[in-house]
């Protein structure tokens, strides 16, 4: 959808989407919306129906005990009415509600998890993601209320209007005139309105971004170090008299036409009133009959302005529903393959080139890594060497060239065993709210699961620190979901997140930037550990501190995402290139360093 034009019918063809997709979610929540909707729109028919009929039994003379009929029948609907009422609004919508919004975040975790990583490198999309996220259940519930209250109306007017029928059919088709017309410019009304709103939403998302700013703990260290904050008040100022200004003039321009719909409804209504009230003293009509017709005009009225009313309201999510839609409707281009992986033999790289959006990264790079290598991978910041981890995980798929994985392409593979077959951490790993145990799991953690915990602890140095832990590898991290829960240090942080490759015996472990947070000493017995543990394994190390990985079997040095320099420490420091550069210059910090 143009993102620039909100119509009625844009949101109308947006609303059914919604719908669509809630249907196939929890369709009884759907359905029994609908259907209360239905019988709530119903209830007014009724409850004119049987007031004409009281009303002109009691204008006829008729006995009591006609009279009562009616009455007994009313008073009868009405318990019915109520009993189902109360047991949809109290009882059944509430769990329904609940379940559809279960649901609905199921699905959309679904959804994320299987995106491309790429989705996340568009800032349009990402926060249009976060805004899908934070809105989506609420925007599918407030559309669902929106089709009940819309089919409660329309199901109320009609009803309504076929008991005017019977009664006055002029009168009837006076007030559907009066009503259609109402409706027109209720429209026009709508189309300002859905105007204004589209003008107010880039107030909005500031407004939204400031409000994050100062809620979030992300920004909590700029707002009492710098004076950030302070431009930030200055903005939300000019939001609030941005918002002002386009709220009145958006108001002043939808003035005319709800002051048009006033006057046209009170004077159609005014003159009903007054004809009905001569046939009333002519005898052509009984008190029944005006007096249901009075009660028809306003709850006509009151509910054709409450259909244009849930146009309004969709129009209004509208945008929220388009970000939902677009989300929902994303496909990723990763697709996974049928082959089976088999133990780790080789792995090779031909002529791969790869770009993120425009930018190109990797440029025709070819390498080879054979079964029980130790590769490092070395480089400035920025030359691309994460970008090729991220190629290997098929985190992003390439634009030239191939990846062989046991001389096939690693598109041929099934996707989740490919990556089970290879271990990987991160520079920016993270820390999940869940026990120490089951960080290193990344899974739920089961008793007999101990000792491999603890071993790969152990591997990754975190033995230590363990024993301080207040429940050993029971202790809960991050304060997110637990009240006491312990928070660790960055060095302590990326431990955990090595011994999480540890514990899964994965063939292949690529460590990229595995000691970035550790101090000298901590860095040099994790290097120790890794070569000890991880004797069997093919291991890929990143790193730009050319200390951590002189010892590997062969280095490939990448400059602006091309291949330069490989060959063994000893080569490449003889060759006497960029490598031997980059070494000498870090041994000569270090020297100078130590040496102040
Ligand atoms: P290295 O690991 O060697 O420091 P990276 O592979 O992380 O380098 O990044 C290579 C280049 O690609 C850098 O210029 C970086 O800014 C850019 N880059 C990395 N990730 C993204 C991304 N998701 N979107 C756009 N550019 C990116």
């Amino acid at each position: 959808m143009n993102k620039n034009r909100v119509t009625l019918i844009n949101s109308i063809k947006n609303s059914g989407h919604i719908l669509s997709l809630a249907f196939k979610t929890s369709p009884g929540y759907v359905i029994c919306r609908a259907l209360m909707g239905l019988v709530t729109g119903m209830k007014h028919g009724f409850e004119i129906y049987f007031t004409s009929m009281v009303l002109n039994a009691i204008d006829r003379g008729e006995s009591l005990a006609q009279i009562l009929q009616p009455i007994c029948l009313m008073a009868l609907f009405w318990a019915l009415y109520y009993l189902i009422y109360h047991l949809y609004w109290n009882l059944l919508n509430a769990r329904q509600k609940l379940d559809f919004q279960h649901r609905v975040h199921k699905k959309f975790f679904h959804k994320a998890g299987e995106l491309d990583l790429a989705a996340y490198d568009s800032p349009e999309f990402y926060n249009d993601f976060i805004y899908a996220m934070r809105n989506c259940e609420a925007v599918m519930v407030r559309t669902n209320d929106c089709l009940g209250d819309m089919i409660r109306s329309i199901a109320g007017s009609t009803s309504v209007f076929a008991v005017l029928l019977t009664i006055k059919p002029m009168i009837a088709a006076l007030i559907l005139g009066v009503a259609a017309i109402n409706m027109v410019f209720r429209y026009f009304k709508n189309l300002i309105d859905y105007k204004y709103h589209q003008l107010l939403q880039e107030q909005y998302r500031k407004s939204w971004y400031i409000d994050r700013f100062f809620s979030l703990a992300d920004f909590a260290k700029e707002i009492r170090l710098t004076g950030v904050a302070d431009n930030l008040r200055q903005e939300h100022r000019r939001v609030v008299d941005d918002t002002r200004r386009l709220t009145v003039k958006g108001n002043q321009a939808g003035f005319a036409f709800t002051f048009i719909v006033d006057l046209l409804s009170f004077v159609s209504e005014s003159f009903i009133i007054l004809y009905m009230s001569k046939l009333l003293f002519d005898g052509s009509i009984l008190v029944g009959a005006f007096a249901i017709t009075i009660q028809s005009i306003w709850k006509m009225n009151n509910m054709i302005s409450d259909i244009t009313a849930q146009f309004t309201k969709l129009g209004r999510d509208a945008l929220y529903i388009d970000k939902v839609r677009t989300f929902f409707a994303t496909e990723p281009t990763i697709r996974s393959g049928e082959r089976v992986p088999e133990p780790f033999r080789s792995l090779e790289l031909k002529n791969v080139s790869f770009a993120y959006q425009d930018k190109p990264v990797l440029k025709n790079v070819s390498l080879r890594i054979e079964q029980g290598d130790r590769i490092a991978i070395v480089g400035y910041n920025g030359a691309g060497k994460t970008t090729l981890i991220k190629l290997i995980l098929r985190l992003y798929d390439v634009d030239g060239g191939e990846i062989l994985y046991n001389g096939h392409n690693i598109k041929e593979y099934r996707l989740d065993l490919l990556r089970q077959r290879m271990g990987a951490v991160f520079q920016d790993y993270r820390i999940f709210a869940a026990t120490v145990a089951e960080n290193v799991l990344a899974d739920r953690y089961t008793s007999d699961q101990e000792a491999l915990v603890l071993q790969a602890l152990s591997d990754s140095t975190f033995s230590e620190k363990l024993e301080t832990l207040p429940n050993g590898i029971h202790t809960e991290l991050t304060r997110e979901f637990y009240k006491d829960g312990t928070d660790l240090s960055g060095g302590e942080a990326q431990k955990i997140a090595i011994a999480r490759v540890f514990a899964h015996k994965n063939d292949l472990i690529i460590m990229d930037e595995p000691s970035s947070a550790l101090d000298p000493m901590a860095e040099y017995q994790l290097n120790q550990s890794i070569a000890k543990n991880a004797k069997e394994k093919t291991v890929i190390f990143i790193s730009h501190r050319l200390s951590t990985t002189r010892r590997s079997d062969r280095i490939y040095m990448f400059e602006n995402g091309t291949l330069t320099e490989q060959g063994s420490h000893n080569q490449l420091i003889e060759q006497n290139g960029s490598y031997a550069k980059m070494f000498n210059l870090q041994a000569e910090n270090y020297r100078s360093n130590v040496n102040q």
